[in-house]
């Protein structure tokens, strides 16, 4: 009796033990979001995976195959859709556009699948990032910021736009500067090393300041002294940023990588393999890129002398005016319209005199009846002109693009379809039309990568405690539109995106909600 009696007991508890369990692995998950049905590349993988997401508040809750026990308030059914990380842009010029509240929607990325985009390239930023991450904080922006400190901005501060070497005392104040943009929230300094003022200064100086951003663990960004043969060369410029990475101990992301113009055509060879080796040796090395084969920068960066810009665009045009310096001024303003493939190649996209945009620097030349090299400075006189400048190859480009270490960047500022287009132009040409790569490696290169060699924490990938910068979009339509003739055309394909937890885009059209942050270090 006494054991039957026991055995009743047994059974009961047991009986318990099992609704518990059952009443405990049913309790619902109580989402915001959830996300059934896509074919998820989860930013690490490199093939799909058929699973099921669910987002609370701005974090990703659930990863799994199982939905029956998540309870959302609304469910997006991304059946015959991919569904990605939001992408992440190392090298923008959105500054501009962010910092105005009527554009600071920044569609021209959001409809890209584009959620967080980088600040303050090539060696400009706002200044200074405390005011701005106010500013874009009391406006609302539509996309995550990641703030990088200018190089030429900080050496403006301290320097003007002097063509001349840094004293001690003048490297121990933008070093100071620096510090104070570091604290203020930047993930790391960019360098503008082509442009004027960055084109005056020496390696010494980037390294000293480097050591700085180095100290609170950030990054050194890039744009090299020379991507073609103008100066130093690609190869030493290459060669330089690398030594700056040995020296000041920081990682170093090369923007924009293309071998500029027929001179240094074929050389992506080896720089991969300088690349390589600085790899090796224990130097972080990476890279983003552009899926175009024009670049784009105002007439003067392309073609004016860097000497003879000296102290801005009054003292050009003074030295100009002088028969001295005339000459050689035009002698070498005519070499780099040559490096860069000849006058035919230059195309006007921007211009504050709107007659000359669509057309290039030879029917310019022709309309103003004057050598090419002469119509750059009749042009140049009309105000803000921008080119297209068709230079690279196309070898080139795609064997950047094959590479582990080079992620997708737009470099987009306006006057140049990469803006609108460079993600999607990348999916559908480079990995659907051309294979050159596949889609695992095009999505994880444009999110987890990204976020990895910028050091941003919990984004770029599908993870449970991630932020929720979700990305869907429709693997047949989505595209660019935007081209050298009018490069200003949003892309199309995308059908969401989920920026911080919330909707920017929905069935395809922006909710009018501005979700970003600006992410600081
Ligand atoms: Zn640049």
């Amino acid at each position: 009796m006494k054991i039957i009696k026991s055995n009743i007991q047994l059974s009961l508890s047991f009986f318990l033990f099992f609704i518990i369990l059952i009443s405990c692995s049913k309790k619902p998950i109580v989402a915001d979001i959830m996300i059934i049905n896509g074919k998820v590349y989860d930013g690490i993988s490199t093939n799909a995976i058929e699973t099921t997401i669910a987002i609370k508040d701005d974090k990703i809750i659930y990863v799994g195959t199982d939905y029956s026990s998540i309870n959302a308030k609304k469910t997006i059914n991304a059946n015959g859709s991919i569904v990605s990380p939001g992408f992440i842009d190392p090298h923008t010029h959105a500054d501009s556009d962010l910092s105005n509240p009527k554009l600071s929607h920044n569609l021209p990325f959001l409809m890209q699948g584009v959620t967080t985009v980088v600040t303050g390239n090539d060696g400009n930023s706002l200044y200074p990032t405390s005011k701005y991450i106010k500013s874009y904080k009391s406006h609302g922006i539509g996309t995550n910021i990641v703030p990088l400190v200018g190089h030429g901005t900080i050496r403006k501060q301290v320097m003007g736009t002097s063509d001349k070497k840094a004293t001690l005392d003048e490297i121990t104040k933008m070093q100071s500067l620096i510090q104070q943009e570091m604290d203020a929230g930047a993930f790391g300094m960019s360098t503008g090393l082509f442009y004027s003022p960055g084109s005056y200064s020496n390696t010494e100086e980037v390294i000293a300041l480097a050591k700085i951003v180095s100290k609170s663990n950030g990054i050194y960004d890039t744009h090299l002294r020379d991507e073609s043969s103008y100066t130093v060369g690609l190869i030493p410029a290459i060669e330089e940023a690398i030594e700056i990475g040995r020296q000041a101990k920081l990682p170093i992301h090369l923007s924009h990588i293309k071998c500029l113009g027929v001179d240094v055509w074929h050389q992506s060879d080896s720089i991969i393999g300088i690349v390589e080796n600085a790899q090796k040796e224990g130097i972080e090395v990476t890279a983003n890129q552009y899926p175009y084969n024009a670049s784009s920068t105002s007439l003067k960066a392309a073609t004016v002398p860097r000497w003879a810009e000296s102290g801005g665009l009054d003292s050009l045009f003074i030295r100009y005016k002088n028969t001295a310096s005339k000459a050689k001024i035009l002698k070498e303003t005519k070499r780099n319209i040559t490096r860069r493939g000849g006058p035919e190649k230059l195309l006007i996209s921007k211009a504050d005199d709107s007659t000359l945009v669509g057309l290039n620097l030879l029917e310019i030349s022709k309309k103003y009846n004057l050598s090419a090299e002469e119509s750059v400075y009749k042009a140049l006189s009309t105000g803000f002109v921008k080119v297209v400048s068709f230079n690279m190859h196309d070898d080139d480009l795609a064997n950047f693009m094959k590479q582990s270490w080079v992620v997708t960047g737009s470099d987009g500022g306006s006057g140049h379809p990469r803006k609108y287009g460079s993600f999607p132009k990348k999916y559908a040409h480079y990995v659907k039309k051309e294979n050159v790569i596949d889609l695992g490696e095009f999505v994880n290169n444009s999110t987890s990568k990204t976020a990895e060699i910028l050091q941003i924490s919990k984004r770029g990938k599908l993870e449970v405690g991630y932020f929720a910068d979700i990305i869907i979009f429709n693997p047949e339509e989505f595209k660019d539109i935007a081209n050298y003739n009018d490069a200003f055309q949003l892309a199309e394909g995308l059908e969401y995106s989920i920026i911080n937890g919330e909707l920017s885009i929905e069935n395809g059209e922006f909710s009018n909600r501005l979700n970003g942050k600006v992410l600081v270090k």
